[in-house]
């Protein structure tokens, strides 16, 4: 990769920000188009997170990715967000357009992309869904699924206050589609699951070695495909326990990588190449194991 004095910048504004595979992806793709950007991970305290945004017009960044814990509290300080992100309440990709910061979420539709490309749940209309979690992603899980037209969606949280929240707003948007929410630990969960066909973690839960395990697994069963968001290399404690029970069960590596490919089509245009991407990652992924 050659930086001279017309390449144009994109990153990553996290806290922390180490773990990052974004640099990998965004890296290979401009390098395979041959296409003069770079991509850098910026570590962002929470409380810089406003001048850090304003940075972004003082130095002409073109783009920048937002995750934890950026993805709500930049809301305030862009000009503008665009309609999915309005309604999922968070924004994980800024582009600088003439001078002003435009919001968009693209972890809604990278899930959709991940589910339809990589999963045998091919069509999700009419289908119940349960959903562990009501954090950010939640939330743009559950919006994609109902815009796909889902039949119903529980959501279990340990916060049951913020599932509700989360449900109240999204079902006003998706009015046809039915939408629960209901505590973690409760007995009713084992019914839901039983009624089930797609089961997603959106929890960070599983991410910590020695993590429990939120559901009683003996509830799985062979027509519910399993979703975990967390893309640890080793797989959560649940992604091995639907695997062990010859569940459908991927994790959020797929999700990861399309997300970021919608990124790359806001900030330059062009179509990224997924394939070379895919390998690019894996590589990186199996070195480190
Ligand atoms: P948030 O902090 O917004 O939400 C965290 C969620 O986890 C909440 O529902 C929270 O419940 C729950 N939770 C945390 N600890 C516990 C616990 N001990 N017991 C029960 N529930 C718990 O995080 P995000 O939604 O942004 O991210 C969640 C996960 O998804 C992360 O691991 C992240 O890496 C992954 N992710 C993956 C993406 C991908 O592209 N594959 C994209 C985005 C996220 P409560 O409300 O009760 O606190």
């Amino acid at each position: 990769m050659m930086i001279n004095g017309k390449t144009k910048i994109t990153g990553v504004f996290g806290y922390p920000v180490e773990h990052t595979l974004s640099p990998i992806i965004h890296n290979t793709a401009f390098e395979y188009l041959g296409l003069n950007y770079v991509y850098l991970p910026f570590l962002i305290k929470p409380e810089d997170i406003k001048p850090a945004l304003s940075g972004i017009k003082t130095l002409g960044i073109c783009g920048v990715n937002l995750t934890i814990p950026h993805k709500e509290t930049c809301i305030p300080y862009l000009d503008s967000i665009d309609d999915d992100a309005g309604i999922i309440g968070a924004v994980n990709t800024v582009k600088l357009e003439k001078d002003k910061l435009r919001g968009f979420n693209t972890d809604a539709e990278g899930f959709i992309l991940s589910l339809k490309n990589e999963t045998s749940f091919k069509k999700p209309k009419g289908k119940t869904v349960f959903i562990l979690g009501a954090g950010g992603s939640a939330r743009a899980v559950v919006y994609a699924l109902a815009k796909e037209k889902c039949g119903r969606i529980i959501v279990a949280n340990r916060s049951i206050d913020r599932a509700e929240k989360l449900v109240q707003e999204i079902n006003k948007k998706f009015p046809g589609c039915k939408m629960e929410s209901v505590p973690l630990g409760e007995k009713s969960v084992e019914g839901y699951l039983q009624e089930s066909h797609l089961l997603v973690n959106t929890t960070s839960v599983g991410l910590k070695h020695g993590d429990g395990l939120l559901i009683n697994t003996n509830f799985l069963h062979k027509d519910l495909l399993f979703y975990d968001l967390i893309y640890s290399p080793f797989g959560t404690k649940l992604l091995i326990e639907a695997k062990k029970r010859k569940l459908e069960a991927i994790d959020g590596l797929g999700m990861l990588i399309y997300q970021a490919i919608l990124a790359f089509e806001i900030w330059t245009g062009k179509k990224p190449p997924v394939k070379i991407i895919q390998h690019a990652v894996k590589n990186f992924i199996k070195q480190k194991k």
